[in-house]
């Protein structure tokens, strides 16, 4: 049977051919994903329109909109990757060509595990080059953002520990610690889900942003409890919020470093990948 490793000593690629669909976020429309093994260190890109124009994924090209993270490649942009990202980079995944029919990545279950079961059915193999997958930093980094702060200080592996505080009962505050190496990952991160209130949920709606959120791809909490239950960890909502930042970290690779992060967010987790890029 495959088993996950168990650091991030080597870096990775898919050992076979994996194909997802799934509805997109925001147009609702059903979306086709492709992924493969590829001869290049990285992740690349192409639509299904374009085969031959094949664009590498980086940091720079990152953007965000209100509800997901997007990359522009070639003048349009490509929405809601940031699960994805996180699937492969919290599985040690390098060497990776995706191709894209449609405008978005699938958000499916609205967590990583599809994405990581589907993996697994082709298996891993170990990627030519580097000889380990994880990045090296060689100084403290600390960063505020309003209220919210990370501090990243170089260490032996990489652990992750991670506090959110919400106003509301169901969710409150939340602290999650973990060595993160592949199995952990796919153990106790990639089948938490993305969560978000039944107002904003509503409001969206009336806007036609998110012509594809359903009660089947997020959590909504109406402030007391949960609308869609049940929950598949109590605490959930913070082990999101790390699988949020690996998949914002992905681009510039996983640090070799203990991160501590206070009420972390997309925007903060930008400046850190920007600063460890540095
Ligand atoms: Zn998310």
């Amino acid at each position: 049977m495959f088993s996950w490793p168990t650091n991030y000593d080597f870096c990775y690629t898919l050992a076979g051919v994996i194909s997802k669909e799934g509805v997109g976020l925001h147009s609702g429309e059903k979306t086709r994903v492709t992924i493969s093994p590829y001869e290049k260190e990285g992740y690349y890109v192409s639509f299904r329109d374009k085969p031959n124009e094949i664009f590498k994924l980086t940091q720079d090209l990152i953007g965000s909109t209100m509800l997901c993270t997007a990359i522009k490649l070639g003048g349009r942009n490509l929405y809601t990757i940031e699960h994805l990202l996180s699937s492969m980079a919290g599985c040690g995944l390098s060497f990776i060509h995706i191709e894209v029919d449609g405008k978005e990545i699938p958000l499916l279950d609205g967590s990583a595990i599809q994405w990581v079961r589907a993996f697994e059915e082709v298996g891993m193999k170990k990627a030519p080059k580097p000889d380990h997958f994880f990045r090296e930093i060689n100084k403290s980094i600390i960063l505020e953002k309003e209220d919210s702060i990370v501090v990243a200080t170089p260490s032996e592996k990489t652990t992750i520990i991670s506090t959110i505080s919400f106003p509301y009962k169901a969710i409150g505050t939340q602290t999650f610690v973990i060595d993160l190496n592949p199995q952990s990952f796919v153990e106790m991160i990639a089948p938490a889900r993305t969560f978000g209130f039944k107002d904003q949920f509503q409001e969206l709606s009336e806007l036609g942003l998110i012509k594809g959120g359903s009660l089947e791809n997020a959590l909504v909490c109406d402030g007391e409890g949960w609308v869609n239950p049940p929950l598949r960890f109590d605490n959930e909502p913070i082990r999101h919020k790390i699988l949020d930042l690996i998949g914002d970290l992905a681009l510039v690779g996983l640090p070799k470093a203990q991160m501590l992060v206070y009420k972390g967010s997309h925007s903060l987790n930008a400046l850190l990948a920007s600063s460890l890029k540095n």
